[in-house]
C-alpha cells in the first residue's frame, strides 16, 4: 500500500469507529488478485464488444483510420462539448512537425442544459460558436472553409466520421429526443439558424481526440484514456480483428481507431465488486443498468459514493456519525464533487483540520477527531479503488493487443486534479501485469499513462485534417 500521507495512525481510534473503517476496507479495497481477475473478464468483453452479435462494451469504429505522422497542417476549428465546459478552438498545425498553435474560448455549461431539451441545446452550442468567430475571426467569408472537428463525448454510433447516432446519453445528461438520432444535421441545422458559416467535417470522440493528439507528439502513444467527469478509452484496431465490420470488406490491416465506451464495462454485474453504495448510484441514476464501471470509477460519481457512505454512518450504522447535528446539506444529492475528496485527501495536517473546515464551510458539520480520521480513510477508500479499477481498463486492452510496453495518453480532471490517482493507477498496473522489481525506482514502467496532449481541441484538428486528407485521397 502507498504511505498514507496526512494522518498517522488508526489504532488509537474508538473501538467501534475502527470496526467500521475495517467494514468499509473489505467493502473498498479490491486486491492484485480480484484486478487479475477483473481485467481477464475486460479483455473477453472488448473481443464480444467487437463480435456481430456484440457484448455490453459498444467498441465503436470511428472511421479515424490512421496516426498523424507529425506533418499535419492547416487551420481547424474545434469543437468541445464537455460535461462542464463548452470550448471553441481554433488550430493551427503549423510546418514545424508536431507544433501547434492555437486560440481558444471557454463557455460554461449551465446545468439546466443537460436535462432541458435538444433544441435548446444546439442553440446554445451554435451562440457559443458564433461568439467565438465574433471575438476571435477577423474574416468570417473565410470561415466556411474551415473544416471543424466536433468532439462530442458521449457514446455514438457512426456510419461515417460526420455522423453520431447518440447511443444514450452518459455523465448525468438526459435530453429528450437525441438518444437514437444523428446528432450532425441537428447541430447543422442550428448553425444554419444562426447563419454560422461552418461546415462539420468530423465527429469525435475525446478518447479518441486523446489517442490522436498523443500520438501527434510521441510515437509511443497506443491508448487514449478519459478520467473525468465520465471515464473511456480508445485504441487502435485493425480491420480484420473487427468482426462487426467483416461485411464491408476493408483491408485486415488497415488501422481503425475503436472508442471502446468502457464505461459500460459490466453492465451484468459479473465481475466488478460493487458495494450498497455503488448500487443506490445507479438506482438513482437517470439511466440505471448503464455506464456500471463508469459509476464506481469517474469523477462525476466518487463525491456522491462518499456523500452515501457518510449518510449511512449517520443514519444506520451503529456509530452514528455527526450525532446530535443537522445533516440536511450532507443529504443533498450530488451535492460533493470529486473535488471535494481531492480537498480532503490532500489535506497535510496531522489534525486533518483544513477537513475540519470543508465540512464546517461546505455542509455546516463538526466532526470529531475520530470522525475526521474516518473521513479521510473513507476519501482515500474511494479514491484507490478508482484508480485501481481503471487501471484494468488500461491493462485489459495492452494484453488484448499484445503491448508490452508503450504509453498511454490520459486527460481529465481525475487524472489530472486527484491526488496519488497515477501513483495508485501505475501500482495496479504493475501488480495485474505482473512487472518485475525495477532495479531504480527512477526506471520508467513499461507501460506509462503519462499526461495527454489536448485530444478535444488539438486531437479534434487532427482528425479533421486527417479526414481531408483521406477524402483527397479518394478513400471513403
Ligand atoms: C462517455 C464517453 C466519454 C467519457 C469521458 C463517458 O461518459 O460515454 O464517450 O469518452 O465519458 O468523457
Ligand atoms: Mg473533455
Amino acid at each position: 500500500p502507498l504511505p498514507r500521507k496526512g494522518t498517522g495512525t488508526l489504532d488509537n481510534l474508538p473501538k467501534d469507529l475502527k470496526k467500521e473503517i475495517e467494514h468499509l476496507e473489505r467493502l473498498f479495497t479490491v486486491d492484485g488478485a480480484k484486478l487479475k481477475e477483473i481485467t481477464d473478464h475486460f479483455v473477453n468483453e472488448l473481443e464480444k464488444g467487437l463480435s456481430v452479435q456484440g457484448g455490453s462494451i459498444p467498441m465503436n469504429p470511428t472511421w479515424v483510420m490512421s496516426f498523424p505522422d507529425g506533418n499535419e497542417t492547416g487551420t481547424y476549428l474545434a469543437l468541445d462539448m464537455g460535461g462542464t465546459n463548452l470550448r471553441v478552438c481554433q488550430v493551427t498545425l503549423t510546418e514545424t512537425k508536431s507544433e501547434f498553435d492555437i486560440i481558444q474560448s471557454k463557455y460554461r455549461m449551465p446545468e439546466e442544459l443537460k436535462t432541458g431539451d435538444a433544441e435548446e441545446l444546439w442553440e446554445y452550442i451554435a451562440d457559443c460558436l458564433m461568439q467565438f468567430i465574433e471575438t476571435h475571426h477577423g474574416d468570417p467569408t473565410k470561415l466556411d472553409k474551415l473544416p471543424l472537428g466536433f468532439t462530442f463525448s458521449y457514446p455514438a454510433t457512426q456510419n461515417y466520421i460526420d455522423e453520431g447516432i447518440l447511443q444514450r446519453w452518459t455523465k448525468g445528461f438526459d435530453i429528450a429526443g437525441v438518444e437514437g438520432h444523428n446528432v450532425v444535421p441537428m447541430f447543422e441545422a442550428a448553425l444554419q439558424r444562426r447563419g454560422v458559416p461552418i461546415k462539420l467535417t468530423a465527429l469525435i470522440n475525446d478518447t479518441t481526440g486523446t489517442l490522436i493528439a498523443s500520438a501527434y507528439t510521441d510515437p509511443k502513444m497506443r491508448i487514449g484514456c478519459i478520467f473525468g467527469t465520465g471515464c473511456n478509452a480508445a485504441y487502435m484496431e485493425n480491420c480484420g480483428s473487427i468482426p462487426k465490420l467483416a461485411h464491408m470488406n476493408l483491408p485486415p490491416d488497415m488501422p481503425m481507431a475503436i472508442n471502446c465506451e468502457w464505461g459500460a464495462f459490466d453492465n451484468e454485474h459479473k465481475v466488478l465488486p460493487r458495494t450498497p453504495y455503488d448500487v443506490i448510484i445507479d438506482k438513482d441514476s437517470p439511466r440505471p443498468g448503464q455506464q456500471s464501471f463508469e459509476k464506481m470509477v469517474a469523477g462525476l460519481y466518487l463525491g456522491e459514493i462518499f456523500r452515501l457512505v457518510l449518510v449511512d454512518l449517520h443514519d444506520n450504522q451503529e456509530i452514528k456519525i455527526f450525532a446530535g447535528q443537522d445533516i440536511a446539506k450532507l443529504r443533498k444529492a450530488y451535492s460533493l464533487d470529486s473535488s471535494f475528496l481531492s480537498a480532503i485527501e490532500e489535506d497535510p495536517f496531522e489534525n486533518l483540520s483544513e477537513t475540519a473546515d470543508l465540512f464546517q464551510s461546505k455542509l455546516g458539520l463538526k466532526p470529531t477527531a475520530p470522525e475526521l480520521e474516518l473521513i479521510r480513510r473513507t476519501a482515500e477508500l474511494i479514491g484507490t479503488r478508482a484508480a485501481r479499477l481503471s487501471a484494468c481498463g488500461v491493462a485489459a486492452i495492452s494484453k488484448k493487443k499484445g503491448y508490452k510496453e508503450c504509453h498511454v495518453g490520459a486527460d481529465g480532471s481525475v487524472f489530472n486534479k486527484y491526488p496519488n490517482f497515477k501513483a495508485r493507477g501505475a501500482q495496479a498496473l504493475r501488480e495485474i501485469l505482473d512487472w518485475p522489481e525495477k532495479a531504480d525506482p527512477k526506471e520508467d514502467d513499461p507501460i506509462e499513462i503519462l499526461a495527454a496532449e489536448d485530444g478535444s481541441g488539438v486531437g479534434a484538428a487532427l482528425i479533421a485534417a486527417l479526414t481531408m486528407q483521406r477524402i483527397k485521397q479518394g478513400n471513403m
